[in-house]
């Protein structure tokens, strides 16, 4: 049996930036043997896919793997470019028995917005109506009827923070495997339930309404699914059709999918009020309870500059915050800015600048900066994630420089690198353990990686276009009637079941 895997990612956010090819670059884009070779052993669906085919002797054909951090929608040209090398890699492989791909779910482009449609249904018309593929998604994925229409199963994350990538993968892949044996006959079904939460409580691994709901999703298998998803899709696309979804997969068992993808929808739309409660705390509150502490790392997060949310990681507001305080005790802080970051790089290490810095890409959410302090370091960085999410994915973060401002260490980078793990700070000589307070952007990955050295966390109420705020953004297109801009909304059975392919 032949099997073509692939791999493209990226989490598109409407508010922020375009995404380019570079920003594939930077992150990951394999082809060919090198998706083995780099994605075989990491923490990845991939690894999933390849560790099934191999217990089958079922033959892999690597197309790609192409993986972006959170931005913006992808340019229409980066579009048409990863995804003619895909189309491209499934023609030449001529034909195949099963195709399994990682997909986000939550890619949108310039002109696409449901761009992972548009990838499943090309794919679709490829290979024909008899080749079963089967897809794995984020949990955050916005899952469509143009989605679910082309794939024979589509298959979500069971955690957030993300630490089960390879298991995911694993369970797509057994899924091909008993089809191929004819041992399984897919029924997928999906509902969209119109509902948006803030992603900051996304989180499944403390108890509390996100951990329910993913414990009721996995429990369906107890009751005759072969595999269940709940798709809390991440907030900031301000596309048609955005909201949570619910997927089923039985084997052969029609009412049963139709029964447990119902219930799965009825326990999201319950959910949506705990789901919503949200606790942000003022900059500077944060900060004067940071500093009271006895001892430190107390981790802020800047989760409206959240750089795997999409944000650019350049704003001001926290930076502004702590310029106009008397600051006492050692705090970390980021900011993307690759022309400070050359600056300092000019300058030297051991020299005074006084500059501006970050605001860039904010539009009119916060607005550059001045700074002046001492080039404390200044060199190319990069670092392995330690985490058990994405563990040893290398992250560029580019020419970077850390700059002391009194006790403030401001760490520059040139790439809007992910903050998620304390080793983005010490790759630049910076120890979060024996700071006082910790910034970081993030919503959810760095409570993983965090959990064991933070003496407390508090989400920072800030503007920005990953803001938990979400009801306050400038969406236009979205469906309405959806919660939470609609509360009265009023959601129930009978629903609309959308069948698999
Ligand atoms: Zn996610």
């Amino acid at each position: 049996m032949k099997i073509a895997i692939a791999e493209l990612k990226q989490e598109s956010n409407t508010f922020a930036p375009l995404t380019l090819m570079e920003d594939f670059i930077n992150f990951h884009y394999y082809t060919g043997t090198e998706v083995i070779e780099k994605l075989g052993s990491a923490e990845s669906e991939i690894a999933g896919f390849l560790e099934i085919c191999s217990d089958n002797d079922f033959e892999v054909l690597p197309i790609m793997a192409a993986f972006a951090v959170s931005g913006g929608p992808l340019s229409s040209e980066t579009f048409q470019k990863l995804t003619y090398e895909l189309y491209q890699g499934i023609r030449d492989c001529g034909t195949v028995d099963g195709i399994l791909l990682a997909l986000h779910g939550a890619m949108i482009t310039e002109e696409i917005a449901d761009a992972d449609g548009e990838i499943l249904e090309k794919v679709r018309e490829i290979v024909g109506p008899d080749i079963p593929m089967m897809v794995t998604m984020d949990l955050h994925a916005n899952i469509t009827k143009r989605k679910v229409n082309n794939a024979n199963t589509i298959s979500g994350f069971h955690t957030c923070p993300h630490t089960d990538l390879v298991e995911t993968g694993r369970r797509a892949a057994r899924m091909l495997a008993l089809k191929l044996k004819g041992d399984l006959n897919p029924i997928m079904r999906f509902i969209k339930v119109p509902m948006v939460v803030p992603a900051s409580n996304q989180i499944d691994f403390k108890p509390g309404p996100y951990a329910e709901l993913i414990n009721k999703t996995k429990s369906l298998i107890d009751l005759g699914a072969v595999d269940a998803s709940a798709f809390t899709v991440q907030p900031w696309m301000d596309i048609p059709e955005l909201g949570f979804g619910a997927i089923v997969v039985t084997n052969g068992d029609k009412l049963l999918a139709n029964l447990l993808v119902s219930k799965l929808a009825q326990i999201m739309w319950e959910s949506r009020v705990n789901l919503s409660a949200i606790n942000l705390i003022e900059p500077e509150t944060a900060v004067a309870n940071g500093l009271s502490h006895d001892t430190g790392p107390v981790v802020l997060s800047d989760i409206a500059d959240g750089t795997m949310a999409g944000s650019p990681g350049d704003s001001t507001a926290v930076l502004k915050v702590l310029l106009g305080m008397k600051i006492s005790k050692t705090v970390l802080v980021s900011i993307c800015d690759p022309k400070v970051a050359e600056l300092a790089e000019k300058s030297g290490v051991g020299s005074k600048i006084k500059t501006l810095i970050g605001g860039i890409k904010g539009w009119n959410f916060y607005s550059p900066c001045e700074i002046e302090g001492e080039v404390l370091v200044s060199s190319e960085m990069k670092y392995r994630f330690t985490q058990k999410g994405y563990h040893g994915m290398e992250i560029k973060m580019g020419l970077c420089a850390v700059i002391a401002i009194g006790h403030i260490r401001l760490l520059v980078t040139s790439l809007a690198a992910s903050t998620t793990d304390p080793a983005f700070y010490r790759a630049a000589g910076l120890n979060p353990e024996k700071a006082q307070i910790v910034i970081i952007k993030s919503h959810a990955q760095f409570q993983d990686s965090y959990s064991n050295i933070a003496k407390s966390i508090y989400f920072l109420n800030t503007p920005g276009m990953s803001s938990d705020r979400i009801a306050e953004l400038p969406f236009t297109k979205i469906d309405r009637p959806t919660y939470p801009w609609d509360p009265g909304l009023v959601f129930g059975p009978p629903y609309q079941l959308v069948n698999g392919f």
